[in-house]
């Protein structure tokens, strides 16, 4: 026909093509998903666009997208309002594949789940062909007064580009006509289910969704309807309003997804299943959440919605230096994607593992990321964000402590480093802290217990450091013996930021943190003549103290008598203001 430019694909594409095809026989109905989300996504783009600039939307303009299926014809024809295509863009978009990894695709291709590869290779669009032997791809952009369809058969080394003989129909958007195949016309002329496949793919498409079947007409109205499609050459690029026949006919437009995105619903109006498979769908892991909330909140002068979800764990490289999260936090403004780059200091490095969705009801767009960061409101969401999220670690620890002991088990320290750097949320952060204790066997105790354990008098919280030591083996030192003898609790804090925690916060509960192997240990249960026999020794020995203060003067500050071991007859201890022995190994192996 006249205007009929022909296209040979990429050389890549039409291998692919076939690849797709004959991989994915048993999975077909994925078109439905990709074509949807290939929908949802132009008018997310038409929306992110009217965020900046307004006067693109016409006043009561409908976002949506219609499916029709007409059975005579033998075709699903679906249509958004979007932000379309220019006949370059045609060309490039649907005749080209822009990420490379061919390779990679037919690898894991063969592995399976090719369903899923399709849509992460970027050939979702190449999916249409599963079920059509020949595809029709009409679009119009708003800036552009031409129409032009894009044309291709199954199996086609090459594609056409035609201005559509109809003229400009769409306004602006993008019309997909699927000839189907014979095999795949019984299951998706089928209107069930057809609305049971778009139903389930729906949930993450906030635009409208209507079906129209022609299964659903009368049969005097299928028949005007198949009448006022139109015959066609073989070879020819043909498009034909088979929806004008539709309106005419007034068969109603159902609306498939008549529910909201599930973070705009009410906690109460969405599932357990919902949460985590939203979670999965989202972030993209392969084990469900441990925990979640989802609220509204205030920032001031804007109002936002939240999802926070804990994983079951942390990336295996959380606690190395170069550890960049990159799709932690997804921001959406008025239910359009931003993005999920807020960049890696937007939450603090130590919680940038916990997974936050948040939808903004207004924020300013017009500035670039680096900006955007800045904006007040950010600033306040962020704040509102990071008290939710330890007071979601705090729901976890009361409802189930041992899902929570295993989840500590990772992120402990990254939970101390908070505790250490957030002085604004310390106080909620040390409760989440879980700690090695002479108290309890096999378990680790929380600082509340502690106190609550403590004896009449007891004014410390008694504790050994030893990074990277073992409790057992803390716990055989001569330091802690006489600690243990009088039957006071000890901790054994064997993570390296330990000591910098206790440094950071020195009482909890109006206990001073000690440690055993420092000066200025002191007991609630030291009676009178506990303290008189101490000043009697103290004088006894005074000749030997001042004698081995005199010979060892290279090597310590000074000589005390102290009643602090049972069996050890000395000690060397550090000062109270001094590093203890484990920083200074600690400090050694660095500088070494
Ligand atoms: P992906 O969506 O991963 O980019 P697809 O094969 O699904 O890969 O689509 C290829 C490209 O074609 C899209 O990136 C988009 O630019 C364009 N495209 C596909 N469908 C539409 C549509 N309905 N409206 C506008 N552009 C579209
Ligand atoms: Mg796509």
């Amino acid at each position: 026909a006249e205007g009929v430019e022909s296209h040979a694909y990429q050389s890549d594409i039409a291998r692919l093509m076939r690849v797709v095809v004959s991989h994915l026989y048993h999975d077909r109905d994925v078109f439905v998903r990709e074509l949807l989300s290939n929908a949802n996504d132009a008018l997310e783009k038409v929306r992110l666009m009217a965020l900046t600039n307004p006067s693109i939307l016409a006043p009561a303009e409908n976002l949506n997208v219609t499916v029709l299926a007409d059975a005579e014809s033998g075709r699903i024809v679906i249509r958004d309002s979007g932000v379309g295509m220019t006949k370059e863009q045609l060309a490039s978009n649907l005749g080209t594949i822009a990420r490379s990894g061919t390779s990679e695709f037919l690898e894991n291709l063969e592995k399976g789940d090719g369903g899923n590869l399709i849509g992460q290779f970027g050939l979702g669009f190449y999916s249409s062909f599963l079920v059509a032997d020949r595809v029709a791809v009409a679009s119009k952009t708003a800036d552009e007064d031409e129409q032009w369809v894009f044309e291709s058969e199954a199996n086609a080394e090459g594609f056409k580009i035609v201005k559509d003989p109809r003229g400009a129909t769409l306004g602006r958007g993008t019309e997909i006509t699927l000839y189907l195949k014979p095999d795949a016309q019984g299951d998706y002329l089928d209107v069930a289910k057809l609305r049971s496949l778009i139903q389930k793919h729906a949930e993450y498409n906030a635009a409208p969704i209507y079906l129209w079947s022609s299964a659903l007409l009368d049969p005097a109205a299928a028949a005007s309807t198949a009448a006022a499609v139109a015959e066609g050459e073989d070879d020819e690029v043909k498009v034909e309003d088979i929806d004008e026949a539709a309106q005419t006919t007034k068969a109603e437009w159902e609306l498939i997804n008549d529910r909201p995105p599930l973070w705009m619903r009410e906690p109460k109006d969405v599932t357990e299943a919902e949460y985590e498979d939203f979670y999965v769908k989202t972030f993209k892991d392969s084990e469900p959440p441990l925990a979640w909330s989802h609220f509204k909140g205030d920032a001031g002068s804007t109002t936002f919605r939240a999802l926070i979800y804990i994983p079951s764990g942390l990336p295996n490289d959380f606690y190395s230096k170069d550890y960049v999260s990159l799709d932690s936090l997804k921001l959406f403004v008025r239910r359009v994607f931003i993005t999920s780059d807020l960049g890696k200091d937007y939450l603090e490095k130590h919680l940038n593992w916990v997974k936050v969705f948040i939808d903004v009801d207004d924020l300013p767009l017009n500035v670039g990321r680096d900006s955007l960061q800045k904006t007040r409101a950010l600033a306040q969401i962020k704040r509102n964000l990071q008290k939710r999220i330890y007071d979601l670690f705090a729901r976890l620890a009361a409802e189930d402590e041992a899902k929570y002991a295993e989840l500590y088990s990772k992120a402990g320290t990254a939970l101390k480093v908070g505790a250490v750097e957030d002085a604004k949320n310390r106080d909620r952060i040390v409760k989440l802290l879980r700690f090695e204790t002479s108290a309890l066997n096999g378990t680790t105790t929380n600082l509340d217990d502690v106190v609550k354990r403590r004896k009449q008098g007891q004014t410390q919280i008694y504790f050994i450091a030893g990074a990277g030591q073992q409790k057992a083996m803390l716990q055989k030192s001569a330091f802690v013996e006489r600690i243990l003898a009088r039957g006071y609790e000890v901790l054994y804090l064997t993570d390296p930021i330990d000591e910098m925690l206790v440094s950071t916060v020195p009482t909890y509960g109006g206990l001073r943190f000690q440690d055993v192997a420092k000066e200025g240990v002191t007991f609630g249960d030291e009676d009178d003549s506990e303290k008189d026999e101490a000043e009697e020794l103290k004088t006894t020995f005074a000749p030997l103290a001042a004698y081995l203060k005199k010979e060892l003067a290279e090597y310590v500050d000074k000589v005390t008598i102290s009643t602090r071991l049972t069996t050890s007859p000395c000690l060397v201890t550090a000062s109270n203001f001094g590093y203890s022995g484990n920083m200074e190994r600690l400090l050694a192996a660095q500088n070494g």
